[in-house]
């Protein structure tokens, strides 16, 4: 017969704990308590376990969500890194399993606001699992997928707040999914600590940011003025992401599925950052030729067997291993600034004054750009669509003509702040800089652009 003395006791495997707690809830003995000591394999803490008082009765095994957290195999086990890291797969190392294109039918063009556009993008991508939390000018985004999802096996989450959506990403892109959120300025400062952690743990992601008027609340009108939080503040340590400001609803949809394969390329949040009037302006798209139908990475923590092994972390306790792991960083950045730098350009071929704008403000500039031409100015558009990286290497190629930039913005200097860095650091000078900035939910617009270049030109002469 077996006594209460026979019943084998659970073993502890340290580095599968999370210090989750359910064991401790699920103890009638109360003997499982909360450690003290970080496990320097998992970077968590696990429970401790008092066998004295143990008697078995195994519920601790149940309660328990890792596969082999808490087993019966014994009081001893031999060589808990059997059962983590490389041994974990049993002899097989993980692979990734590629992701492959589906060809799409021909369609006539659609008619879509830059909010669906940039749904409809990422759906086209492979997206399947969306989380977010409604704010104006973005909630259309969200709003689209919460009815395409389930038709299409995917997930909608509406989270409890900016801040929940940001840790489901983290969790949904460390198992290799790609994975989105459509949010605007005061929801994107809520997800910042979130944001650094997945830059730290490499977790590829795309956050759709239709930027409105700041600080604070401030309204919902269109505003740049998430520029600097973009591309110098996304959270702490030495954190950067590839940010794309889309110009059209067009681009909304092509930058979206862009973003994702950036993201997944350089492992990396990414950014797209229209203004707020272009979430909400439609315009003709038209649909590419091919969908994405993604792989899984060989590094997703994926929940099957061949990637138990994986481990996604932003932790490094040793201070040598974080600069290491920071170096790593700084060398993904560097490959990204010299591979990932775009721009348009309009007209700048023969301009002596060069308006730099982007999205909306670029469109306005456009149309001024034309009216000065037919006077005889010449006058030309650079706008980035990188807003980090700078496309620096696309301007210095404007430089040998060009005499005075101006920077048309919907900030108070938040792009020409990045332009004038970005020409710092290339050792570029000699060109005169002006601005025409509006804030607080206004665009700059067609005849005060012509209006100041008039000036610019009337200065120079
Ligand atoms: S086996 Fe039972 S008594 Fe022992 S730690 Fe688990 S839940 Fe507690
Ligand atoms: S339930 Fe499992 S993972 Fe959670 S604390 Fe207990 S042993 Fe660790």
């Amino acid at each position: 017969m077996t006594t209460v003395k026979d019943r084998p006791k659970p073993v502890l495997l340290p580095e599968l704990c999370k210090g989750c707690g359910r064991c401790i809830e699920a103890c009638p003995k109360h003997c499982i308590t909360l450690g003290e000591e970080i496990n320097q394999t998992s970077g968590l803490v696990p429970v401790v376990i008092d066998y004295d008082v143990c008697n078995g009765c195994g519920l601790c095994i149940s309660a328990c969500p890792e596969p082999y957290g808490l087993t019966t195999d014994g009081y001893e086990l031999e060589d808990p890194a059997k059962l983590f890291g490389a041994a974990a797969h049993h002899g097989r190392s993980p692979a990734a399993v590629e992701g492959r294109t589906l060809p799409l039918p021909k369609c006539e063009p659609l008619v879509l606001k830059g909010n669906y556009a940039a749904a409809v993008g990422a759906l086209l991508a492979g997206c399947r699992h969306v989380f977010g939390y409604p704010i104006t000018p973005s909630t259309e985004g969200a709003e689209l997928m919460a009815k395409f999802l389930p038709k299409l096996d995917g997930v909608f989450m509406q989270a409890v707040s900016e801040v929940a959506t940001v840790n489901h990403m983290y969790g949904c892109g460390g198992a290799g999914l790609p994975c989105m959120t459509f949010t605007s300025s005061p929801g994107l400062s809520l997800m910042l600590e979130g944001i650094s952690y997945m830059i730290g743990a490499e977790v590829p992601a795309v956050f759709v940011n239709v930027m409105r008027g700041g600080p604070g609340l401030g309204n919902i009108g269109p505003s740049q003025a998430d520029i600097k939080l973009l591309c110098r503040g996304l959270g702490h340590g030495n954190t950067h992401a590839i940010v794309l400001a889309p110009s059209t609803p067009q681009e909304m949809l092509d930058l979206t599925m862009e973003a994702f394969r950036l993201a997944f390329k350089y492992r990396n949040p990414v950014f797209v950052a229209p203004d707020g009037y272009l979430g909400q302006m439609t315009g003709r798209v038209q649909l590419p030729e091919e969908m994405i139908v993604p792989g899984v990475p060989s590094w997703a923590v994926f929940g099957d067997e061949v990637h138990r092994g994986n481990l996604i972390n932003s932790i490094y306790l040793a201070e040598t291993d974080l600069h290491a792991h920071n170096e790593k960083l700084q060398e993904k950045y560097a490959l990204i600034t010299a591979n990932e730098q775009r721009a348009t350009t309009y007209r700048a071929e023969d301009a002596k004054v060069l308006v730099v704008a982007a999205s909306t403000p670029a469109r306005m500039a456009k149309s001024a750009i034309e009216h000065l031409r037919q006077e005889g100015h010449k006058v030309g558009l650079f706008s980035p669509v990188t807003l980090w990286p700078f496309p620096i290497d696309a301007l210095r190629a404007q430089l040998d003509h060009v005499e005075d930039i101006v920077v048309v913005e919907a900030s108070a200097g938040q792009l020409e702040d990045e332009l004038r860095l970005a020409l710092s650091h290339a050792g570029l000078a000699g060109v005169r800089i002006h601005n025409l900035r509006r804030m607080g939910g206004l665009l700059p617009q067609e005849p005060e652009i012509r209006e100041r270049i008039h000036a610019i030109i009337a200065e120079a002469a």
